[in-house]
């Protein structure tokens, strides 16, 4: 049984899919304007937590939106497209930057093993979902039109304030105002689509059935999650600052669209914080994961650090965390690399490993308590109760949750390699240093016969256990 702790009931709920043969979950993914930062990156991880955890019990579609366009500065529906800053800045077209730093994103994603979603959407790819949602909003009297757009009315939707209570949005009332309040009936009202100004050919826009111009944030989110999910989806996730306003909105457009719920469970990461405060994208005061790796950080280091946090407390970034993490990564994959060699890499699978199991997932299972599974795992490596081979088969299990690639790497320097392979491995580096290829590959024949796989990788030979 799993537990996830809802937004919307403020309380851990047993989770209970629509459908057992696949599980839908959204989560609102990166505006591509600029790098993601390590904040950003902590609330993937969580997610992919989320995904993998889910994964152990049901298949799952996961669909992440790429916001390439509509993202404004301000919450409040003012300032400039977020796009169209970037280009302007780096003096590049909107979709060059958009494509740039999408690439960017993925690299990163990549290399902290976030699973990659089922359906990836860009919303440039989506602008007549965007449109047709709008005209639903229009048809069913939720809309009306400012001298800049087309809003939605806030107070025709009478569970607007739903997901963060009343008090949570009194608050927001009061930060939402802006200039042009005065053609918006209600504070929180927001905007579906904007006009293009009239003074400024914009790189991004669209003919829509209310003139040029181009889709409000929120909509995009509400228009791809029910195109690939249905209307009402088990999960939706995002940072914690998305429920006030940008969740709270699609609530009200999607149901207001569709008459049906929206979200089952709406499970929010808490944010990486730096001792200076806050870690902004638009601020500019933000740490990547270039500046991490720059600096001789392993990403799968920053991914452990996140691990070590339960995904909804704040989590203050420092360089000594990263230290202390990149010390525990490295022990705990000794420990892993001696149990696979004493083991002689033969798992052994059995009722005492289902028990170490069972009591990782229900750690997992328990709102994604990642350090609680995290210190069973150290309790299992370190137990005398269990042989190598029961620990190489736990590990091997815990490791399809944590994805801290436990075995690799340090495979190499924990089973150290017999003095023939590494004086056949000296001998080859040689004659490929000579362009000796012919002898080059019959030492690596010779390696072979041996029961060692050469590779050739840009940091050189790399000699690993067949
Ligand atoms: P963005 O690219 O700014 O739309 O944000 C992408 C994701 O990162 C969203 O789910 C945000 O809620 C989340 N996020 C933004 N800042 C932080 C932070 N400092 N820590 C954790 N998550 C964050
Ligand atoms: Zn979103």
């Amino acid at each position: 049984m799993m537990y996830l702790y809802n937004t919307a009931t403020h309380h851990k709920d047993e989770f209970k899919p629509q459908n057992e043969k696949q599980v839908t979950m959204y989560c609102c993914g990166p505006t591509v304007y600029n790098f993601a930062h390590i904040g950003n990156l902590r609330t993937y991880i969580f997610e992919d937590l989320l995904s993998r955890t889910i994964r152990l019990h049901y298949p799952l579609k996961h669909v992440m939106n790429i916001t390439d366009v509509g993202h404004l500065v301000s919450d409040a529906d003012s300032g400039e497209d977020k796009m169209e800053v970037g280009a302007a800045r780096e003096g590049k077209s909107a979709w060059d930057i958009a494509k740039f730093y999408e690439q960017k994103f993925w690299q990163d994603y990549d290399a902290l093993h976030c699973t990659r979603p089922t359906v990836i959407s860009r919303a440039t790819a989506h602008i007549q979902e965007m449109i047709a949602l709008v005209k639903t909003l229009e048809e069913k009297g939720y809309t009306y039109r400012t001298t800049d757009g087309i809003y939605y009315d806030t107070s025709k939707f009478d569970r607007y304030d739903a997901l963060v209570g009343h008090a949570r949005i009194r608050g927001l009332q009061g930060g939402a105002r802006v200039e042009m309040s005065d053609e918006k009936r209600n504070p929180t009202d927001f905007a579906l689509w904007k006009f293009s100004p009239k003074d400024k050919k914009r790189q991004m826009e669209w003919d829509s059935p209310w003139g040029v111009g181009f889709p409000g944030w929120h909509i995009e989110c509400s228009a791809m999650a029910m195109k690939y999910l249905g209307h009402t989806l088990d999960i939706h996730c995002g940072g914690i600052d998305h429920v006030t306003i940008h969740h709270t909105n699609e609530i009200a457009q999607s149901e207001a669209a569709t008459g049906e719920k929206y979200v089952n469970y709406w499970v929010h990461g808490e944010f990486l914080i730096l001792r200076s405060g806050k870690m902004s994208k638009s601020g500019g005061t933000f740490v990547t994961l270039d500046v991490l790796k720059e600096k001789g950080y392993e990403p799968l280091a920053y991914r452990y650090l996140c691990l070590g946090a339960h995904y909804r407390t704040q989590l203050e970034f420092s360089y000594e965390s990263m230290d202390s993490a990149t010390k525990s990564l490295k022990n705990l994959r000794t420990l892993a690399c001696q149990a696979q060699d004493e083991a002689k890499g033969t798992p052994v699978q059995n009722e005492k490993v289902q028990a170490w199991k069972d009591k990782f997932t229900a750690a997992m299972e328990d709102d994604l308590n990642a350090p609680k599974a995290l210190a069973v795992t150290w309790e299992a490596v370190r137990s005398c109760d269990l042989a190598a081979g029961e620990k190489l088969a736990f590990l091997k299990f815990a490791d399809t949750i944590l994805s801290l690639d436990l075995f690799k790497k340090q495979e190499a320097a924990a089973c150290e390699l017999p003095a023939e392979v590494a004086g056949l491995l000296k001998a080859r580096a040689e004659a490929r240093g000579a362009k000796d290829w012919k002898k080059s590959d019959e030492l690596r024949d010779a390696i072979a016969r041996l029961g060692y796989v050469v590779k050739d990788t840009p940091q050189g030979q790399q000699a690993e256990k067949k």
